[in-house]
């Protein structure tokens, strides 16, 4: 028989997305209907909106749907995480709640699946329309998450893509808070495989993804991935040791054998503006790491759950 059939679960992660999540679901119940069995796991990420009202209705309304709720913001890859872990399906998809993911691309998904892929990642294709800046930074983190650390993300890919239970079940297994899915997935290998398709518009409200939590978002990125910052202090001070050579030598030259020798103040508040501002940036990345160290080391839960119609308490999962 083949692996790759069965029950499919769709995850949606939500943060105030009252207004999305009833055009979602009803676009979703109609893509999957052709399906045998299916079920939509929405977590409700710490919402202060409606989102919550919306899914307890929806769950009455359509029996498929199934939803968790936070007890505050944890984040997207948290909720994405809460998702994988109840998720029940053979396959998993996730997708986000604003509509940009279209549902329409399930079946093309499902199908490379069918055809024995564990991975099937969907790739945005570039959009014209996005903010010049936000094509801009994203083509940039990819750029430099691709150059600094050894995994190979490709530009595009955000968290639109179906996995195999056992991919879910090895993502299961991985214990570290932090949790950057797009370059663990990619990191991870099984037969993956790709699908292109045109981002929509969001359909209503505003994006979620603040400048901070894209920033938290690409340092995440590329410290889970990569120590190769930490060698940079190595390298730069290399080079400002190299520079201090010459420029002694220079110096001295200036003082034997010239007569010009009452200038310093220049070069003396250069050097240090240099070497702190050198400083302070080395010390930034190594507390970055010292930080995360720190983090793994509590082991908290990634999440906290406060309400839902498939768990019944509030659960931490163990070393999470
Ligand atoms: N999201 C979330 N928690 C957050 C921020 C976002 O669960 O703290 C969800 C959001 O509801 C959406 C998805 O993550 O389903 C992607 O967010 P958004 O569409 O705002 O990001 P963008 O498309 O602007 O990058
Ligand atoms: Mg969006």
């Amino acid at each position: 028989m083949n692996p790759h059939t069965g029950k499919i679960s769709v995850v949606v992660p939500a943060h105030n997305e009252e207004e999305n999540l009833p055009v979602l679901v009803s676009r979703l119940e109609s893509v999957l209907a052709p399906y045998e069995d299916f079920e939509i796991l929405i977590v409700d990420d710490g919402s202060i909106d409606n989102t919550l009202y919306v899914l307890q209705q929806l769950s009455h309304h359509y029996p498929s749907v199934r939803y968790l709720s936070f007890s505050r913001n944890f984040g997207h890859q948290a909720a994405l995480r809460a998702g994988f872990d109840h998720a029940t399906g053979s396959c998993v998809i996730c997708l986000d709640a604003d509509l940009q993911h279209p549902p329409e691309l399930i079946p093309t998904l499902i199908g490379q699946w069918h055809e024995g892929h564990d991975v099937v990642c969907a790739i945005r294709k570039p959009d014209p329309s996005l903010p010049l800046m936000k094509r801009k930074t994203s083509r940039w983190f990819y750029r430099f998450i691709r150059t600094v650390s050894d995994v190979n993300l490709e530009e595009g890919a955000a968290d639109f893509r179906l996995l195999d239970r056992k991919v879910v079940e090895s993502l299961n297994q991985f214990k570290e808070t932090d949790l950057f899915m797009r370059g663990m997935i990619s990191w991870m290998g099984f037969r993956q495989s790709r699908v292109e398709y045109q981002a929509a518009e969001r359909y209503a409200g505003k994006s979620k993804y603040s400048f901070r939590k894209m920033f938290n978002l690409a340092t995440m990125g590329i410290t889970s991935f990569t120590t190769k910052p930490l060698y940079l202090s190595v390298v730069l001070g290399f080079g400002m040791f190299l520079f201090a050579l010459l420029f002694g030598a220079e110096v001295l030259y200036e003082k034997y054998f010239t007569a010009n020798t009452v200038s310093g103040w220049t070069t003396i508040v250069l050097l240090i503006v240099l070497i702190g501002g050198i400083q302070f940036i080395m010390m930034g990345i190594i507390g970055i790491y010292l930080g995360k160290a720190f983090q793994e080391v509590k082991k908290r839960p990634s999440y906290l759950i406060q309400e839902s119609n498939i768990v019944d308490k509030v659960v931490s999962v163990e070393g999470w």
